[in-house]
C-alpha cells in the first residue's frame, strides 16, 4: 500500500477522500438535503478529456430528463460514482486531521459569508481567521495537485512546502488544530493567494468545478462560486496577463491577492451578470482544450494504423463527425468512448475510399 502523501509516515488505507469539501460543492446538490448530500450531487466535470457525469441516486428522472435532455443510460448508471473523491492517497488519521480543518474554515468562515457587507467589491474577514482561510485552501490546492485531479498539478517545489505546512498545522482534535494554526500562522501567512467569490448562483446545470492545467502564473482552481489564484512565488503577483477569466476589469490587485503578512483576507466578489460571461468563457475554453484533445488522439491513432499522416481534409472529416452531430449535447461529445468510436470510424472510412 503506499503512503500517506500528507504525513509520510502511516498507510495511505483511507479510501473515498474528498477532494473538494462538500459544503463547497453544495450549490451542486439537487433537492437538498444535507444529511444526505453525498447522494444527491449532480455536476459537469469538464476537467479531463471527456466529460462524466455523476447524479445522485435520490436525483428524479424527471430533473434528470430536463438537465441532460434525455434519459440516465445503463453506461451513466455503471459509471455513477462520485468524482471528487479518491482512494488510498491518505491515511485515516490525515482524513480526520483535514476534516478539523473544514470544520473549522466552515464554522468561522464560511458559514457567515454571505452575511459580510461588500464595500467597494470587496469582503473583508476578520483578521484572526487570517491563516485558517488560507490554510483550508492550501489544503485544497494540495490535495487537487497530489490527486492530479484534471491534470491540475502545481510545482513540486511549492507542493512539498504545503506539504510541510499543512501537516504542522493540523492536530488530532478541533482544539489541536486550532491552536497549532495559531502557533504555525507565519508559515501559512508567509503564501499569497487570491479569492474571488460569487454571492448569487442561479442555475446549478452551469456550475463547474474547473482545475485549470495550463495556467502557472497564478495556478487557478474554479470551483462553483470561488475562484482561487494561488501564487506559488510572491513575485507572480506582478506577472503580467494573468488570466481572470473575463473578469480583469472587474479588480484592482489589491482587492482580491492576499499576499505574505497580510493583516486580513479580502474577497473579491463577482457580479451575477459578469460572472455569466466568465463562466461561458472557461466553458468554451475547455471545449476548445477537449477538442485540440481529441484531435492529437485522432491524428496519432491514424498515423498509427496507416503509416501516414492525416491530410486536412481526413481531420477535418472527424472534427465535423465529433462536434456536428445533431442531439449530442456538451456531456456526451466528448465522452471518452465516443471519440474513440468516431476516431476508429473516421480511419475506416477514409481506409474504405
Ligand atoms: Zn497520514
Amino acid at each position: 500500500m503506499p503512503t500517506c502523501k500528507l504525513c509520510n509516515k502511516r498507510d495511505a488505507n483511507k479510501t473515498g477522500s474528498h477532494l473538494i469539501s462538500d459544503f463547497i460543492l453544495r450549490s451542486m446538490l439537487v433537492e437538498g438535503n444535507p444529511s444526505r448530500r453525498s447522494d444527491r450531487i449532480i455536476s459537469n466535470r469538464i476537467e479531463t478529456l471527456g466529460t462524466d457525469l455523476f447524479v445522485g441516486r435520490d436525483v428524479n428522472q424527471e430533473k434528470v430528463n430536463e438537465l441532460l435532455d434525455r434519459d440516465l443510460s445503463d453506461e451513466d448508471l455503471a459509471n455513477n460514482i462520485n468524482h471528487y473523491t479518491v482512494d488510498n492517497l491518505l491515511c485515516t488519521v490525515c482524513e480526520d486531521r483535514l476534516s478539523y480543518l473544514e470544520t473549522i474554515f466552515k464554522t468561522d468562515i464560511y458559514d457567515k459569508l454571505d452575511a459580510l457587507p461588500i464595500q467597494d467589491n470587496k469582503i473583508v474577514l476578520d483578521s484572526e481567521v487570517t491563516c485558517v482561510f488560507k490554510l483550508f485552501w492550501l489544503s485544497v490546492i494540495w490535495r487537487c495537485s497530489i490527486a492530479n485531479f484534471g491534470t491540475f498539478k502545481i510545482d513540486n517545489k511549492s507542493e512539498n512546502r504545503i506539504r510541510k505546512i499543512i501537516n504542522d498545522s493540523l492536530g488530532e482534535s478541533i482544539e489541536e488544530t486550532r491552536k497549532l494554526i495559531q502557533e504555525n500562522c507565519p508559515q501559512i501567512n508567509s503564501e499569497t493567494i487570491g479569492v474571488l467569490y460569487v454571492k448569487e448562483v442561479d442555475d446549478y446545470l452551469k456550475n463547474l468545478v474547473f482545475c485549470s492545467p495550463f495556467l502557472k502564473m497564478p495556478y487557478v482552481l474554479v470551483i462553483n462560486d470561488f475562484y482561487i489564484f494561488f501564487y506559488s512565488k510572491s513575485g507572480h503577483v506582478n506577472a503580467m496577463n494573468q488570466t481572470m477569466f473575463k473578469l480583469d476589469n472587474e479588480f484592482k490587485k489589491d482587492n482580491y491577492i492576499n499576499k505574505k503578512n497580510c493583516k486580513s483576507i479580502q474577497i473579491g466578489v463577482v457580479k451575477a451578470e459578469k460572472f455569466k460571461e466568465s463562466r461561458d468563457y472557461i466553458y468554451g475554453l475547455k471545449a476548445k482544450d477537449l477538442l485540440d484533445k481529441a484531435v492529437a488522439l485522432h491524428n496519432d491513432t491514424f498515423n498509427l494504423a496507416t503509416g501516414t499522416k492525416p491530410t486536412g481534409k481526413v481531420i477535418g472529416n472527424f472534427v465535423d463527425a465529433l462536434v456536428n452531430e445533431e442531439g449530442v449535447n456538451m456531456h456526451d461529445r466528448y465522452k471518452e468512448d465516443r471519440i474513440l468510436r468516431k476516431i476508429k470510424e473516421n480511419i475506416v472510412n477514409t481506409i474504405a475510399k
